[in-house]
């Protein structure tokens, strides 16, 4: 049999598990903040349930079903997790270290099915998708390995569903684990805290836009044209820049003041750089009257795989400068992590010795960081 993963259920699937084992509901209660909020890692840890609750527990449910293979540290301090599902499936998340705040940078499938031609992550294909309990045990794992189990988040922590594989094509478990993510009595990881990042399959874009309660979007866009998004990014041959911007403004529209969201701009040295392309993309955005959009600018990062280079640093700032005299906002994000493979585009569960490798791979417990 195998055992129920608690870690992914929400609050209500939770009382419903602790009601058909026949023990009140406010164990539910203890249960979640022992895996959430004080982040244990074995059911034994839990010292307000009764032993036998604990022993009925250890037979039937698991709080985790990812095992850590590798730790790998840049000299940035980014942290880049590679994990394993039981199905032996890899799963990367990234911690990223900045002054105010702390990013964690989850996957939600492993590999991916999209094959954008300068991303790494795209060569391994579809692996699996990613289970709600999945996506919140990466976060949890880091959090623990940066912090010590249960401790204190000095500045709250950001989540981006940027690492591995296409949010939108995983889309329930994904809402639920960031409803589980949420929860006041948890982690306590607000929507606003969250960002989840789309290749631009639409009619997610149209199902998110309705969402109450929903995190911050970033759209993957990368070349301001048709004939050359075609190239970069097959999915626009599904849905084109057009009906892409048509769902883009059907969000904006539902954004509450002062909110804004995100194009990301892979800029690809030679390809779509130029000051040309940034006067495009600018037009692209004036003509769907997308006036809450800013652009993150992410230089290229290079794997030997990839045929594309980083672009010019002067030829970011042109781009960057003629977006912003076009009224656009635009930023430029640094890499990081590139030196151990955990910038964007990079996640394709690389395994070197001649990586910095942290994690002992003594004994199972001690790989469960
Ligand atoms: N599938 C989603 C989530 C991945 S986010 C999406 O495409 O949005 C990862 C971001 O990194 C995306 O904006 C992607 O376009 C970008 N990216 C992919 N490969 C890259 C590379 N080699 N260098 C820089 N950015 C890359």
């Amino acid at each position: 049999m195998t055992k129920r993963h608690l870690t992914g259920l929400s609050r209500a699937e939770l009382s419903e598990y602790f009601a058909e084992f026949g023990e009140p509901r406010y164990r539910a209660d203890q249960v979640f903040r022992g895996l959430h909020q004080r982040r244990l890692h074995s059911f034994d840890e839990m010292t307000d349930l009764p032993k036998g609750v604990r022993e009925k527990l250890n037979e039937s449910a698991t709080p985790s079903i990812l095992t850590v293979e590798s730790k790998y540290v840049s000299s940035d301090g980014t942290r880049r997790y590679l994990m394993q599902t039981q199905e032996g499936n890899p799963v990367e998340t990234v911690f990223i270290p900045t002054e105010n705040r702390d990013t964690i940078c989850f996957s939600s499938q492993s590999g991916c099915a999209l094959k954008c031609d300068f991303c790494l992550t795209a060569k391994l294909g579809l692996l699996g998708n990613l289970s709600a309990g999945e996506i919140v045990e990466q976060v949890i794992t880091v959090l623990n390995d940066v912090y010590g189990v249960g401790g204190q988040t000095p500045h709250g922590t950001n989540l981006v569903a940027m690492g591995a594989g296409e949010p939108f094509m995983n889309f329930d478990n994904l809402l639920k684990a960031l409803e589980i993510m949420s929860d006041e009595d948890g982690l306590f990881i607000v929507p606003n805290r969250v960002t989840v990042s789309t290749v631009g399959i639409v009619p997610k874009i149209y199902a998110f836009a309705e969402l109450e309660r929903r995190p911050n979007l970033a759209i993957s866009l990368s070349a301001p044209t048709d004939e050359l998004r075609n190239k970069l990014m097959p999915v626009n041959t599904r849905w084109n820049i057009d009906e892409l911007m048509t769902a883009a403004k059907a969000f904006e529209r539902t954004l509450k003041r002062g909110e804004r969201f995100t194009f990301e701009y892979v800029l690809l040295g030679g390809l779509n750089d130029s000051v040309e392309h940034a006067r495009t993309l600018a037009a692209v955005l004036k003509r769907h009257d997308l006036r809450r959009a800013k652009i993150n600018l992410i230089p290229h990062n290079p794997a030997e795989q990839l045929d594309y280079h980083p672009p010019d640093p002067a030829g970011v700032e042109a781009f960057k400068q003629t977006l912003e005299g076009l009224g656009v906002s635009a930023y430029v994000r640094t890499p990081r992590g590139r030196d151990i493979f955990a910038a964007c585009g990079q996640l394709a569960a690389k395994h070197e010795p001649n990586l910095v490798n942290l994690t002992s791979t003594k004994s199972a417990e001690e790989r469960n960081v």
